[in-house]
């Protein structure tokens, strides 16, 4: 078989594999985490808020813990956040609460692994919410088995809990130091005592979390868009190897540099500002809007040979970008696909013919823009390949003279350990095909991806060296690879 067939058999194997499985070519966040301490007295309707703010983050469940001092309320459910608190929060009293929205990779969707997780130990309740992925939490897990602790969940998040209650300690802040200590991997954390919040960020900074001040208290959550929504002001993000403590009486939040070896460099991942994110956050310094434009200008610097006609995003995650490459090429930006934004998370399954379509489902050309032009399509990344051929097709039947598809990401070759589901390395097509075999596949006149200098010239608040881009060059700023190699096998589920 001749190499460019083989590549687009394999590559159709892999849509397929991919399509009956239900999944878009997008990369998934794995959760959003919010917290609170209050004296207004609404701190689930508050934490209720700043969890719809922070619904791209995961959408197939959410919970949220209340604390009034004494007792720990608790309202979890599968589903979006407007569904699961549908009946309202009323009945969670309290002065503090965290909330959580998941996406699950590292656990099965199941109501028993909903966060966040709540226990009693010898200090009292408490509640854990967690943004990110543990890569030696099956290690940990099997030791504290050894000792005799039990698991409710399927999750890597628990084993915290238990290392908490184990630990000798007498404070919860030196519990939870000695605790964060032991795991490895990217994580953002809030847990939630009686009295207290304490937000953790790990030592590389992986994931975001940030401070957020209100008129009556303290908030923290994984980005600042949901400060907006509930009238909190951004203070700052939470430090890499940092924990603030937050209760009643604070006036200046408590911070504690838990983590003892600091590495050499940060590791923020990059992906929060290609995709993950939304526009109006701003992380770790820098907004992500202004980001992902110049992300945009500088795609237009790497592809000057290209004279389109018009530049058109694949919405809406590209449209940022596709705006920064008109500005930056003198090409008019235009509206060459629309998006329809009512689809629900299920639908009557298609026939095959209609399968064949389904992609307008979602995308739909807009004939009058593309017909006769020379178009540049700008899309924030490539995952397994599996619509940006569609999508190419569709334009092309709608009169596009030439589509050449611009990437506001380098070729994603290599998994993510971070809290992020990049799926296997397996399904990556970039892992196995270069870029020309891919622009074939995909049928577009040219393909390009931004280069890795330019992608990280993009986040100019950000120093370079302090960006994780390992699902782009396999440089994994812990060796995150060989811990997960030495991990034991999942648990079945
Ligand atoms: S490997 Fe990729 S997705 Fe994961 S943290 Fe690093 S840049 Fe982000």
């Amino acid at each position: 078989m001749r190499r460019e067939d083989a590549v687009t058999e394999r590559a159709e194997n892999l849509q397929l594999a991919v399509c009956s499985e239900g999944r878009d070519d997008k990369l998934h966040e794995e959760c959003g985490v919010f917290g609170i301490v209050s004296r207004g007295g609404d701190v689930a309707l508050t934490t209720y808020w700043g969890l719809y703010a922070l619904q791209h983050r995961g959408q197939e469940s959410t919970g949220i813990v209340v604390t009034d001092g004494r007792t720990m309320h608790v309202k979890k459910g599968m589903g979006l956040v407007a569904e699961v608190y549908k009946d309202g929060v009323d009945e969670l009293k309290g002065f503090a609460a965290i909330g959580h929205v998941r996406y699950s990779t590292q656990g099965a969707s199941m109501p028993y692994n909903i966060q966040p997780l709540r226990v009693f130990f010898d200090g009292g309740n408490l509640a854990l919410s967690h943004n990110g992925n543990l890569t030696n939490a099956g290690a940990l897990r099997a030791n504290l088995a050894k000792e005799g602790a039990v698991f409710t969940t399927t999750v890597d998040t628990e084993v915290l809990l238990n290392l908490i209650a184990y630990s000798a300690h007498a404070a919860i802040e030196d519990r939870v130091a000695e605790a964060v200590s032991q795991i490895k991997g990217g994580f953002s954390m809030l847990f939630l005592t009686d009295n207290k919040l304490i937000a953790v960020r790990d030592p590389y900074g992986f994931r975001p979390l940030a401070l957020g001040r209100l008129d009556d208290g303290w908030c923290v959550a994984s980005e600042s868009c949901a400060f907006d929504l509930v009238g909190a002001e951004m203070v700052r993000d939470v430090l890499p190897g940092e924990m603030i403590v937050l209760d009643l009486d604070t006036e200046v939040p408590l911070s504690i540099m838990w983590a003892k070896k600091k590495p050499a460099h940060k590791a923020h991942c990059v992906f929060e500002y290609v995709y993950f994110a939304r526009n109006d956050s701003i992380i770790d310094g820098q907004s992500v809007y202004a980001s992902r434009i110049q992300m945009g200008r500088e795609l237009a610097k790497e592809t000057a040979h290209i004279k389109p006609d018009i530049v058109i995003s694949v919405p809406d995650s590209g449209t940022a970008a596709a705006i920064g490459y008109s500005q930056a090429a003198g090409v008019p930006f235009m509206e060459g696909l629309t998006k329809n934004r009512y689809i629900g998370r299920t639908f009557i399954q298609p026939t095959q013919r209609q399968r064949d379509n389904a992609v307008r489902l979602k995308l739909n050309p807009v004939r009058s823009v593309v017909a006769g032009k020379r178009v540049v399509m700008v899309d924030d990344s490539i995952v397994r390949g599996t619509t940006s051929g569609k999508i190419v097709k569709l334009l092309k039947e709608a009169g596009a003279k030439e589509v050449h598809v611009c990437i506001s990401s380098p070729p994603v070759t290599d998994s993510c350990y971070y809290g992020i589901d990049t799926s296997e390395r397996k399904e990556l097509i970039a892992a196995h095909y270069n870029v020309d075999e891919i622009c074939r596949f995909i049928g577009a006149d040219s393909l390009h991806y931004i280069s890795l200098d330019g992608m990280k010239r993009a986040v100019s608040a950000v120093w370079p060296q302090d960006l994780c881009c390992a699902c782009f060059n396999s440089h994994y700023p812990d060796e995150a690879d060989k811990v997960i190699d030495d991990e034991p096998a999942g648990i079945e589920e």
